[in-house]
């Protein structure tokens, strides 16, 4: 089967062998990052159920690689920012307290992105399916929570900072802290 295109990143997806967990799944498997990513899948894949819950619930990623580079492009352009505070809900990653404003940084998969990485495992699919709806309700809940308080909230996702397309999220970032 032919690659094809990431209508959102544009990247080039590919179906994920037979060999894998994920086969019969789209994925970006041309970067380098892409293939550690499917094998902590995999590794996650083949846990009992009892350990991956365990796992699962420690895993709170901060200063991931998009949110790095978010900063960098944030602080370039000469915002300051707080990052992860830990009483507003859900902990956002980047705060600007005077503005009243609060950034997400979402890992596509985690989250749940309508783009290639969002795609649902099919194997174990009944526990990953419970893990990410409830991901997304959290993000929901947490984001009402946020906006009740009077915050406005931003939420970016990963394929934004990895795409190729880094002047358009600069908009959107510019666009959102300055209105
Ligand atoms: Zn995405």
């Amino acid at each position: 089967m032919s690659p094809r295109q990431d209508r959102i990143t544009g990247a080039t997806l590919s179906l994920i062998p037979n060999s894998f967990p994920l086969a019969g799944q789209w994925a970006v498997l041309n970067a380098r990052q892409e293939h550690r990513f499917l094998a902590a899948v995999q590794v996650i894949d083949q846990m009992s159920p009892d350990r991956r819950s365990a796992l699962m619930s420690r895993i709170r990623a901060t200063n991931t690689q998009p949110e790095m580079a978010v900063r960098r492009m944030l602080h370039g352009l000469g915002y300051r920012y707080i990052l992860h505070v830990k009483r507003l809900p859900g902990r956002p990653d980047l705060v600007f307290p005077s503005r009243h404003k609060v950034i997400f940084i979402y890992g596509c998969f985690w989250h749940g992105h309508s783009c290639g990485r969002g795609f649902r495992p099919k194997t174990n699919g009944t526990f990953w399916a419970e893990k990410l709806d409830r991901n997304k309700e959290r993000d929901e809940e947490q984001i009402r929570e946020l906006k009740g308080l009077g915050w406005q909230v931003l939420t970016v996702w990963e394929c934004e900072v990895r795409g190729y397309e880094m002047s358009r999220l600069e908009q959107r970032l510019v666009g959102f802290l300055d209105t």
